[in-house]
């Protein structure tokens, strides 16, 4: 099923974001988190693609999973910079061959010794390639607070508004932790024309590893708020679980009042977590 047809029956669609164990860890290790998470009900799960191509075996099995043996939709990642067109036309044809209808075409970041191969230089020319020789549904991603790379906000919408014409059906975001930056961003993407669905983002911060490492990836700005609860309790692996699970919350329940398309949570591959969020938004949909 391609997810765009969700977005026409759901008022809110939520999915979940999960990516491949390392190529040395066995792929059995991620049925446990798929048993879990098919048991929550989302609406699809999206599987990530290893920067530079390293896993995108793994990325179509585990979508081929996702599908064929949890009866979820999976939604499968591909990177362009190191593909040529043959690579995209073949990891398209292995999604088809495992009944995979959706992609989220992206660009994806430059290793630092690889060339890149000089044929996709930005997600839009992917988009379009795909649109023209597949019939996948493809997604693509938004940036709540501009891309790292970007030179204005406004430029950034610009090039969204050119993917999105290429042939994107919905948008999912970039994790944000404040939902006023989400709602500018819907301001001015639907100023600029844009009108897909768009779902936001959201990842719970759980560990105190993920506050360097994501804050540096995303370039998610953190608010007052959520930086007193670091500095509080990092140093209390429980309570920090506990604080960011309900951070998330919060932030999920405010987006719901406001009508949001769809919420994608980054779970990090723990389903227990996805199990708590989901528990205390039940009542709400
Ligand atoms: P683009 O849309 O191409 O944008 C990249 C930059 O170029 C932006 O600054 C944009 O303004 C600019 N730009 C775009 N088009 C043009 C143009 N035509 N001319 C000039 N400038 C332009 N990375 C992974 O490696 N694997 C994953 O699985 C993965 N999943 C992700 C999922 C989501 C939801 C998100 C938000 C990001 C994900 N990423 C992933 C990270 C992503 O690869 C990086 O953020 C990457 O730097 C940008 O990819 P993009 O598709 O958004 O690029």
């Amino acid at each position: 099923m391609k997810i765009c047809e969700l977005f026409q029956t759901k008022k809110t669609v939520c999915s979940f974001e999960i990516f491949p164990p390392k190529p040395t860890t066995p792929i059995q290790t991620v049925y446990e988190t798929l048993d879990a998470l098919k048991h929550l009900n989302p609406d699809y799960i999206s599987v990530t693609y290893g920067a530079g191509g390293s896993q995108s075996k793994r990325t179509v099995e585990i979508a081929g999973l996702i599908k064929n043996k949890y009866g979820v939709e999976p939604l499968a990642h591909l990177t362009a910079l190191y593909q040529t067109e043959q690579s995209v036309l073949d990891f398209a044809s292995e999604l088809k061959q495992n009944g995979i209808d959706n992609v989220l075409a992206l660009r994806g970041d430059r290793a630092p010794d690889t060339k890149p191969a000089g044929v996709f230089h930005y997600a839009n020319e992917l988009v379009a390639f795909l649109k023209k020789h597949t019939d996948l549904n493809i997604v693509g991603a938004g940036y709540p607070e501009g891309h790292f790379e970007s030179e204005s906000i406004q430029k950034d919408i610009e090039h969204l508004a050119k993917k999105v014409d290429a042939g994107v059906s919905h948008i999912n975001t970039q994790l944000f932790f404040d939902n006023a930056d989400f709602y500018r961003f819907i301001e001015r993407i639907r100023k600029a024309g844009i009108r897909v669905p768009v779902q936001a983002g959201i990842m719970p911060i759980i560990r105190k590893q993920q506050i360097d490492r994501i804050v540096s990836l995303s370039g998610a700005k953190i608010p007052a708020g959520l930086a007193r609860i670091f500095a509080k309790f990092s140093d209390h692996p429980d309570a920090l679980q506990s604080a960011g699970i309900a951070y998330a919350t919060a932030q999920i329940v405010d987006l719901l009042s406001q009508d949001v398309d769809g919420i994608h949570l980054y779970i990090m591959n723990k389903p227990e977590v996805a199990k708590k969020i989901r528990e205390n938004i039940c009542t709400l949909f």
